[in-house]
């Protein structure tokens, strides 16, 4: 079997080397010159929209997915009028943009914050008006990583806000005081069946997934289904198959649904040690037509993502528990370069190894 990836970043590279062990061999086609999945894919170079090179990937490829969102809609169906592409075309429709996505999880009855569409001056102050502060406004397309929004907590930031983002379409939301940040990672495969991997608890810093713990503590039976609810409506309208990660927001007993990605996530990558089939194994075998392997947490999990500059490896790797993951990419401000995941057989240990490689490496963003 060849799978075929739009996008070749560090999300191809672990779907291609979880696809290796399954005797599938992957082909992405990636515009970079050194995409990092070309160290264990074969690499077509060329631009989503350039149809010589999407021609060049449907002949390589038996099925074809992606590593990100915004792949052009229109190049995803052209490909899907020549050969399976999942997960549909449809579900990249609606993560592309922030008021499509926030109505499409209204229309299903999946709670979300307040939201209003903002492309003229007099809608940003009408919808300031209904939504009040503090408030985030952000571009509906294009954002990710924390760029493109920003968060308006008093008057005064007003002006500074309309003059950062103005002039494109925005979505204006209301701010979610929440207790804390959740993401819960559903597979859905080709005859329909749903897997869910445990909560995972996420803590963001600059707008950058800094820090994930999996399973979530003091999740609770409720929280968990309604969450697998949720995600399941959302699988079943887009008829959806592959893996989807949906981020939360968690209010005391309420769960407000902030953004869904149709793909592998980053707050899923502790699943490669601590699952027992892992989110890229999982989406691989869903796109591919195999069966779905479990998705049990086997311990006790923690991530840590490399931010802008290259750690010590040996002070990352002396403790055993610990797995560094390096995507072989040179480091730049803000770019996500690696992660680690702690392994352990419980919270108490895992938090304590955490404590530990916090000492000898700060994780910071740079
Ligand atoms: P996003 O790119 O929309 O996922 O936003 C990045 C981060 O900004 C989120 O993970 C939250 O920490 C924060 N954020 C975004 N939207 C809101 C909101 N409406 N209320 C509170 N925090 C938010």
């Amino acid at each position: 079997m060849k799978l075929g990836i739009l996008g070749g970043g560090q999300l191809a590279r672990m779907m291609a080397l979880a696809a290796h062990p399954l005797g599938i061999s992957c082909t992405v086609l990636d515009p970079g010159a050194e995409p990092c999945a070309g160290a264990v894919a074969d690499v077509i170079r060329g631009e989503y929209d350039d149809l010589r090179s999407l021609y060049e990937l449907a002949q390589a490829s038996d099925v074809i997915t992606y590593e990100f969102e915004n792949v052009p809609v229109e190049c995803a169906r052209w490909l899907a009028e020549r050969l399976p592409v999942f997960p549909p075309p449809g579900a990249l429709e609606v993560s592309q943009d922030r008021i499509v996505e926030k109505n499409f999880f209204e229309k299903l009855g999946i709670p979300t914050p307040a939201f209003a569409d903002v492309l003229t001056r007099a809608e940003f102050d009408r919808s300031l008006r209904g939504i009040g502060l503090p408030a985030v406004l952000k571009t509906r397309r294009f954002g990710y990583d924390g760029k493109g929004q920003c968060v308006i907590r008093t008057a005064e930031q007003i002006e500074a806000a309309w003059a950062q983002l103005g002039g494109r379409p925005l979505i204006l939301e209301g701010f979610v005081p929440f207790d804390r940040e959740l993401s819960l990672i559903a597979v859905r495969n080709r005859t329909g069946e749903c897997r869910f991997y445990p909560l995972v608890e996420n803590e963001h810093r600059d707008g950058m997934l800094y820090k994930s713990l999996a399973p979530a503590a003091n999740t609770g039976e409720e929280l968990t289904e309604r969450a697998c609810d949720f995600a399941e409506r959302v699988l079943t309208e887009l008829n959806y198959v592959g893996v989807l990660a949906i981020e939360w927001f968690q209010d005391g007993p309420r769960l407000i649904a902030n953004e869904m990605a149709p793909r592998v996530h980053n707050s899923g990558h502790w699943t490669i040690e601590g699952a027992a089939c892992s989110q890229f194994e999982n989406h691989v075998r869903a796109v591919c037509g195999l069966p779905l392997g479990s998705t049990s947490a086997v311990g006790h999990s923690g991530l840590f993502n490399l931010i802008g500059h290259r750690p010590d490896f040996d002070s990352i790797l002396e403790r055993s528990g610990t797995h560094l993951h390096w995507y072989g990419k040179e480091p730049k401000p803000r770019r996500k370069v690696g992660h680690v995941t702690i392994a352990a057989t419980s919270a108490d240990e895992r938090d304590h190894l955490a404590a530990e490689l916090l000492l000898r490496h700060d994780f910071a963003i740079r």
